[in-house]
């Protein structure tokens, strides 16, 4: 049986040859993310072909995901490389990127003085540390630390208060889009987005790469309905959104991003931290493996490796304990997913979803040993992976960027085609093919779901019961 829930593998040094990641491949990684807060445009040109090669050698369809930095806040740096802030220390805020003093903390943002008020709170570091502003001075803003800590260099700043005015594309960002599009990443990963206009602000400069909206801000929460509407998927980023809310909402909210996305027939991804220990130590908590089995129940399509796989002494690892994990919790649930069949899925393409849920109703009732769609934009396989279907879902693709995004729906297994002329010869191709595969077997019934005339985006209206082995244009029986 295969895995449903795919798994994106974020790259590092930890995996720095085609080796590394061929092993990462190997070990079953759906989805091969390339930070950009992190590395040049020459170690991530080079992550892209090694997974581009290894995905060729293992035969298997590995998506390539371009997480961009966004408007991500920092701090400058300091004469000892660090500052101690202890509680009741009063320290000066100045919006610049010189090197700061025991009292003094350069935060580059141009509009700090401007955007963030009294009583507002200033968290740096990941959560360690916080101030609350007292006052605003001409060139200062004055803030009183109120969780203490030591300050490095660089550290992040977090406004979880502010109405900052900044865009959310950065120079940056820009630059690493033009990167993004000259190699064909399949997908790109919006970071703290707030609105749709954010979103929509990188899916111009994507490529026609679809995006993942990271949910990392407490505004993002705000407008998440919007948000999801805007974009092809959510991401539920807990690191940096663990920062913007107290940690013990960080599960509602995860459970509340999910069922919200999944409900509106976007792809959801669980990320950060699942299985940390591994980082540097080859098993994981009992914690660890719980959490990612709760993400897998509450109906996440991906799970995300960060540091794990980037810089940890156990990449390959970690990627087989979590298949591992989500493969077992599927098969232990999958006689109680036909007692809550999936609600109505809403999507731009009402009749898609309503064909996708009938061929997943069809498939539990008659038994089928798959799902077939047929599918141009991979949207086909999308909504019928979203239903949640007990069997795999083969999508004949004649494209290869579609093949390749696909590789992150839940449930999909990504297959090569090509284009045939009439409906008909599409299935008896499909038919041959699964046998071929070992997808499906002579005698055996697959639900078909294609589009009437077939190779035209958005045309899905058709379900077909078809017995493996029998001429396509008759029904067996
Ligand atoms: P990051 O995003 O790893 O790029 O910070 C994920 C998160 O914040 O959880
Ligand atoms: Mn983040």
């Amino acid at each position: 049986m295969h895995r449903h829930t795919k798994i994106i593998a974020t790259l590092g040094p930890a995996v720095g040859s085609q080796e590394g990641v061929r092993s990462l491949v190997d070990a079953g990684i759906d989805v091969a993310r390339l930070n950009f807060s992190h590395g040049t445009h020459e170690t991530h040109r080079q992550m892209f072909e090694w997974v581009r090669i290894a995905s060729e050698t293992a035969g298997r369809q590995v998506a390539l995901m371009q997480d961009i930095q966004g408007p991500k806040l920092r701090v400058g740096v300091f004469p000892d490389g660090e500052v101690k802030l202890a509680k009741g220390d009063v320290v000066d805020l100045v919006p610049d990127t010189w090197e700061g003093g025991p009292s003094t903390i350069p935060i580059g943002y141009p509009e700090l003085l401007e955007d963030v008020h009294p009583g507002h709170r200033v968290i740096l570091a990941d959560g360690l540390i916080t101030l609350e502003v007292e006052d605003v001075g001409d060139s200062s803003l004055r803030a009183r630390c109120v969780v203490p800590g030591t300050l490095g260099d660089n550290k992040g700043v977090s406004l979880p208060d502010s109405i900052l005015s900044l865009g959310n594309v950065t120079p940056k960002d820009e630059e690493d889009l033009g990167l993004g599009r000259e190699l064909g990443v399949d997908y790109v990963a919006a970071s703290f987005v707030r609105t749709r206009d954010d979103v929509e602000a990188v899916v111009k400069l994507a490529g026609g790469a679809p995006v993942i909206s990271k949910i990392e801000l407490a505004r993002a929460l705000e407008n998440l309905d919007e948000i999801i509407e805007a974009s092809y998927g959510v991401m539920v980023a807990r690191g940096d959104l663990g920062v913007q809310v107290p940690l013990e909402q960080v599960p509602l909210i995860q459970d509340d991003i999910l069922s919200r996305s999944n409900k509106a027939g976007r792809v959801s991804v669980t990320a950060t931290e699942m299985l940390e220990s591994m980082t540097h130590n080859p098993r994981p908590t009992r914690a660890e493996v719980t959490d990612v089995a709760n993400a897998v129940l509450a109906g996440t399509d991906a799970v995300m490796l960060s540091g794990e796989t980037a810089i940890g002494d156990y990449p390959a690892d970690t990627v087989r304990a979590m298949a591992r994990i989500c493969h077992t919790v599927e098969e232990g649930t999958l006689s109680r997913r036909g007692e809550h069949p999936v609600e109505f899925v809403g999507d731009e393409n009402q009749i898609a979803s309503a064909v996708a849920q009938a061929a997943t109703q069809i498939a539990l009732n008659v038994g089928a040993r798959a799902i077939v769609a047929f599918t141009e934009s991979g949207n086909t396989a999308r909504l019928i992976s979203k239903y949640r279907p007990e069997q795999t879902v083969v999508a004949f693709s004649p494209t290869p960027e579609t093949q390749r995004r696909m590789a992150l729906l839940w449930g999909v297994i990504p297959h090569e085609f090509e284009r045939r002329q009439s409906t008909d010869e599409e299935m008896s191709l499909a038919s041959s093919l699964l046998e071929r595969d070992n997808l499906a077997e002579k005698g055996e019934t697959v639900v078909m779901v294609a589009g009437v005339p077939p190779n035209i985006r958005a045309s899905t209206n058709l379900v077909k019961v078809h017995r493996i082995g029998e001429p396509s244009g008759r029904l067996g029986g």
